[in-house]
């Protein structure tokens, strides 16, 4: 992740956004503006505010830098924007987030949408489960 990208999109470049684009672009990473926060603290940004972190964040997303989602019951969770696309399955216990791509989903959604006499533009796929992590602490 280098600061040309900020430059192409009419960003300047500080430190904070810098460090927000790094932690996004840990793999797979999707992480609320909480969670961004609380990393930048560690990494010794402890002067950047959540507000400053929120706002980063609404130009990072007006930007196109990220995504954003909300998941059910959850604050709203950002990610990179130069993946290739993919759906999402939510831990309801841990809230973990985890990524797949199923081809045979992607059909059957354009299917129902031709069927309906739709063209389609766009879906939001999110499954939610107990991970295996969390179904292996209940056995116990
Ligand atoms: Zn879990
Ligand atoms: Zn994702």
């Amino acid at each position: 992740m280098d600061e040309e990208i900020l430059r192409q999109r009419g960003l300047k470049v500080t430190e904070a956004r810098m460090k927000i684009l790094e932690i996004l672009s840990d793999q797979h990473a999707h992480l609320s503006a909480d969670q961004i926060a609380s990393m930048l603290e560690k990494s010794g940004f402890s002067s950047v505010s959540l507000a400053t972190v929120y706002r980063v964040l609404t130009q990072f997303h007006e930007a196109g830098l990220i995504h954003k989602h909300q998941f059910e019951d959850g604050a709203s969770v950002y990610e990179l924007a130069d993946d290739d696309h993919h759906d999402h399955i939510v831990c309801e216990r841990c809230g973990k987030i985890e990524e797949f791509f199923d081809a045979k989903i992607e059909k059957s959604q354009e299917r129902v949408a031709r069927e309906l006499g739709y063209a389609l533009k766009g879906h939001t796929m999110v499954l939610y489960g107990i991970c295996s992590l969390c179904a292996g602490k209940e056995d116990r």
